[in-house]
């Protein structure tokens, strides 16, 4: 196979991809928001073939993705996905994720790309400035706030046991002073997952106490004894909540402890000078962990770690080998869990560039005000909401739990909109998640309705 010269009359399956693109998103407003069950099988059934004896055509490869693909998709780059915390992908980040895929840069080193470490690095100068990190901390870019949380919290366990007087690196975790570890009982799911990766052990972590809101009660935290890390949270996953950080960092810091921030999306309420407030305090813990695919909204997958003392995620993290060729620049190799990588950090740059600094505050104000016209709407018409709505999450109960899940499926079944369920204080409840820049007033009067209908 081999690449043929760029005449007009060469199909350009790039060209034909951004325009099936662009196409997809123009119409994905006027089709059910997950996919038709028949949309699914028509897909399953045309992917069940085994593999080709000969080469296919790339413009067929595409035909057939589209054709087969696209209507099997979830519209959650559409306006009114509420599933999870998704958000879409902005124009600009979108876009530059389209030309950097032909670019294909190698985003190891300096070396393997000097343009994809450029932006990589000013991506990140941007990030620690909007959260209020110092100049001189470090960070990479990762698969998600799921890795993110694993960078932070490995920079943590080789520092808080160098401080020690023990090498993590060389000698791993046998007959290493035990660290102990101290989360909130609503830490994400992943905070634990990462936990049991690092060899500290789920059953060894301390849980503390939360308030009827998912926070963690400062007064409930226990007697800290270094080596020690405590995992805070900026955004409960369903209510949306922070936890008390100004208070836990200082008494954590007093003990010798690595604070260590699970702030998927809940952080980037710091960018808003309306909200920022709820976010005091976290800019002193020693590490940051985010997503830029959920309300930054550039395309899967993206999350960021902050790592205040770069020292600390580059003793963590450093290989060596002497035919990578590294040293003479900043190499992400030495700083991230992973290898070879894409250069998340172009779309980054690109969504920070479109919206600026308004730009993104008022991204996020519009999500936060959509999701308290929502719980308004909601109040009003006699359904319950569970949460303070304080950011973007809502979460509502229709009355028993059995008749939640039902108003559940109905409103997933019609497919105006997407909501999920989830068990909220023991109850069952329904998450409305608002973090995409295509959400509009008329997406939420829609799904204000749907919602409405489907409790009928
Ligand atoms: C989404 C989320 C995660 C996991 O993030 P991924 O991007 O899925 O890896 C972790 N913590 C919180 C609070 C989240 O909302």
């Amino acid at each position: 196979m081999t690449r043929k010269s760029t005449d007009d009359a060469t199909p350009k399956p790039l060209i034909d991809a951004a325009r099936r693109g662009q196409k997809y998103l123009d119409e994905l407003g006027s089709r059910p928001v997950f996919p038709r069950p028949e949309n699914v099988r028509r897909l399953e059934s045309a992917l069940a073939t085994e593999m080709p004896d000969g080469p296919t055509p790339a413009d067929d490869v595409l035909a057939f993705m589209d054709d087969y693909g696209s209507p099997a998709t979830v519209a959650s780059a559409g306006g009114r996905y509420f599933g999870f915390v998704t958000g879409g992908a902005l124009p600009a980040a979108a876009a530059a994720h389209t030309l950097a895929t032909g670019w294909d840069q190698n985003c190891f080193s300096y070396t393997s790309s000097p343009a994809a470490a450029l932006f990589e690095q000013t991506a990140l100068r941007w990030l620690k400035d909007l959260f209020g990190f110092p100049a001189d901390s470090e960070g990479t870019f990762v698969t998600g706030a799921t890795m993110a949380n694993f960078t932070g919290l490995a920079a943590a366990r080789h520092e808080v046991l160098r401080k020690a007087g023990w090498n993590v690196d060389k000698h791993g975790l046998r007959g290493a002073p035990a660290v102990q570890v101290i989360a909130g009982q609503e830490a994400h799911a992943t905070i634990f997952k990462m936990i049991a990766l690092l060899g500290f052990g789920r059953a060894h972590v301390v849980r503390v106490p939360v308030d009827a809101q998912g926070r963690m009660i400062a007064s409930a935290l226990p007697a800290i004894h270094a080596p020690a890390i405590v995992c805070i949270q900026a955004g409960n996953v369903n209510a949306g909540s922070f936890d008390p950080a100004a208070e836990i960092i200082e008494r954590a810091h007093a003990a010798g402890a690595w604070v260590h921030v699970d702030g998927a999306f809940g952080l980037w309420a710091r960018t808003s000078p309306k909200r920022a407030r709820l976010t005091a305090g976290f800019e002193n813990a020693d590490s940051l962990a985010t997503d830029a695919h959920k309300w930054l909204n550039v395309p899967y997958d993206c999350g960021v770690a902050l790592v205040r003392k770069a020292e600390s995620l580059r003793a963590a993290m450093s290989i060596t080998g002497d035919y990578l060729l590294l040293g003479q620049h900043r190499d992400a190799i030495d700083l991230t869990p992973d290898s070879s990588r894409r250069a998340r950090g172009i779309d980054v740059w690109a969504a920070l560039r479109q919206l600026g600094r308004s730009g993104l505050a008022e991204l996020i104000d519009r999500n936060c005000d959509q999701a308290r016209w929502l719980a308004d709407q909601l109040t009003l018409a006699g359904v319950e909401v569970l949460n303070d709505v304080v950011l973007n999450q809502v979460v509502v109960s229709f009355g028993d739990d059995e008749r939640t899940k039902r108003v559940i499926a109905a409103l997933q079944k019609a497919g105006d909109c997407w909501c999920g369920g989830t068990r909220w204080q023991g109850r069952e409840a329904m998450r409305i998640s608002i973090s995409s820049w295509a959400t509009t007033q008329d997406d939420m009067e829609i799904t204000f309705r749907a919602i409405l209908n489907a409790l009928r």
